[in-house]
């Protein structure tokens, strides 16, 4: 009979948590997954938070990297009713009002509207596109380094300003700048156009989808296969100890380095607890959800079919509100991530009405109200939208952080993935997930390969124990 209650507990259900719950219970482990919140999901949860029957998602509402990740196409989710849906225009970025730069799935296509640049996006992205399998396995585990991930490294390692040199139509370079900057770091500093450039990859690889139903439908699809596994989750339970676990094998942590450092900080090394005392977090998000009458009114009408809008303005414009944030300034014109999820998917709305949400880059733990600055930048390039809107739902950094403790003064990152943090995450280590106690795993987005909904950080971390406990 085993010396354990459980051979696993994670604590924590986001992406990660789950993911890793899965990957172990697959191997036969008992597992127990305990969740802070009344719902599992972590940043997977949707509610419909402006009326009955519009669904917003909480956090994550958009898959490229779910599509292109190893840890998810293995699980082979569709077969617990997963769905997603797309089109063909992943992505807008309204330049000024009537102007636009659109990102198609075809990297051709997309090239035939930048101009100038026509060539090189075609040949560079084109080229990453293509590969999307082989550049998702690479980034997936960026510490094995692949041709892909050197080739990736080697074109857009280098600051997002730089790159932005090589462009010289206005369209591509608004682009890459709103691409790069889902990063949330200053876009003169190295590393965020290996986001940006692997996003657009993404995007002509694999698409840009929602889930069906909202994204809690991919929550859904992994609690499913856990518990048929005969997995077992716990809501509502915040763990502060691991001493008042179930005793286990393995505990593996879907948490902040903070809530890690809280829940078994006594049992790590001095150099342990150091590093993860020592990351750094990016700039948070400050949300808003609208039920809408009718669509947005964009004055481009290219914009009413694209599944996600970067709201930047110029590539000069996007650049200086991401400085702006990564300094504690309030930009007065924040960049704004727009998803038009109901338009891809319309289970998410009643007929006649949009499901619209997103959400601002603020400075860290920012505390002001922006809400009516968001909805007159949105009305600047959809005049009427404002007129349109039926109800709102605002949840500031505070409210993130609330609903969810990963998301540290409301930081959506993990820890900021800038060049240091991408591969030290949170210390260098070819099995990133280890800490110092031999029982212990970091499974969360605040490990390698970093934030994103696509569970690799949950894979590995559950491969590790394993490997070495199994
Ligand atoms: C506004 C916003 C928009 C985003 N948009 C996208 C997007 O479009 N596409 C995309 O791919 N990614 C997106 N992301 C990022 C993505 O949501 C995260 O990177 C991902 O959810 C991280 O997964 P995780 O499993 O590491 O942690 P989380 O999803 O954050 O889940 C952690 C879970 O652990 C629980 N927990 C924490 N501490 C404890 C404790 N002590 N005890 C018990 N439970 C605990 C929390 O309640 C939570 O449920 C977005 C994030 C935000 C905030």
């Amino acid at each position: 009979m085993s010396a354990y209650e459980v051979d696993a507990v994670v604590v924590g259900s986001g992406p990660n948590g789950l993911v890793a719950a899965v990957t172990l219970a697959e191997a036969g482990w008992r597992v127990v997954v305990v969740e802070a919140q009344d719902t599992a999901g972590g940043g997977l949860r949707s509610e419909e938070t402006t009326l009955p029957g519009y669904v917003h998602d909480m956090c994550a509402s958009n898959h490229p990297m779910a599509m292109a990740s190893p840890a998810f196409r293995a699980l082979g989710l569709e077969r617990e009713g997963l769905a997603f849906a797309q089109n063909d225009i992943p992505l807008g970025h309204p330049i000024r009002p009537g102007e636009s730069g659109i990102l198609r799935r075809s990297a051709a296509d997309t090239a035939a509207g930048f101009g100038a640049d026509e060539k090189i996006w075609r040949r560079v992205m084109g080229t990453f596109g293509s590969r999307w399998k082989q550049l998702g396995r690479a980034i997936g585990n960026p510490l094995r380094p692949t041709p892909d991930l050197i080739a990736l490294g080697a074109t857009s390692v280098w600051p997002t300003t730089w790159l932005l040199k090589a462009l010289r139509d206005e369209r591509s370079r608004a682009v890459l700048s709103g691409l790069a900057a889902h990063a949330i770091v200053d876009l003169r500093k190295p590393a965020a156009a290996l986001v940006g450039v692997a996003l657009g990859a993404f995007a002509h690889g694999v698409g840009w989808p929602v889930a069906v139903g909202g994204t809690s439908s991919i929550a859904d699809a992994l609690i499913a296969r856990f518990t048929a596994l005969g997995g077992e989750i716990i809501t509502g339970t915040r763990v502060t100890s691991v001493d008042r676990l179930p005793s286990a094998r393995a505990v593996l942590l879907d948490t902040s380095p903070r809530d890690a450092l809280r829940i078994a900080g006594h049992r790590f090394a001095p150099s342990y607890a150091n590093a993860l005392h020592r990351m750094r977090y990016g700039a948070s998000a400050y949300k808003v959800d609208w039920a809408i009458e009718g669509d947005v009114p964009w004055a481009d009408p290219a914009l009413a079919d694209a599944g996600y809008i970067h709201l930047g303005g110029t590539a000069e414009q996007v650049v200086a509100a991401e400085r702006d944030v990564a300094k504690g300034r309030m930009p007065d014109e924040p960049f704004l991530l727009l998803s038009q999820a109901s338009m891809l998917d319309p289970t998410r709305a009643p007929s006649g009405g949009s499901a619209f949400g997103g959400y601002a880059h603020v400075p860290f733990g920012f505390d002001g109200d922006i809400t009516e600055l968001i909805e007159r930048r949105i009305e600047r390039f959809a005049p009427g939208f404002r007129d349109r809107i039926l109800a709102r739902h605002v949840a500031t950094p505070a409210a993130m952080e609330a609903h969810n403790a990963n998301l540290v003064g409301g930081a959506i990152d993990g820890g900021v993935p800038d060049l240091r943090q991408l591969l030290a995450r949170p210390r260098l280590s070819l099995n990133p997930a280890e800490t110092s106690d031999p029982r212990i795993f970091l499974c969360s987005a605040s490990t390698v390969p970093g934030p994103g909904v696509h569970g690799m950080p949950g894979r590995l971390a559950a491969q590790l124990a394993l490997k070495r406990l199994g």
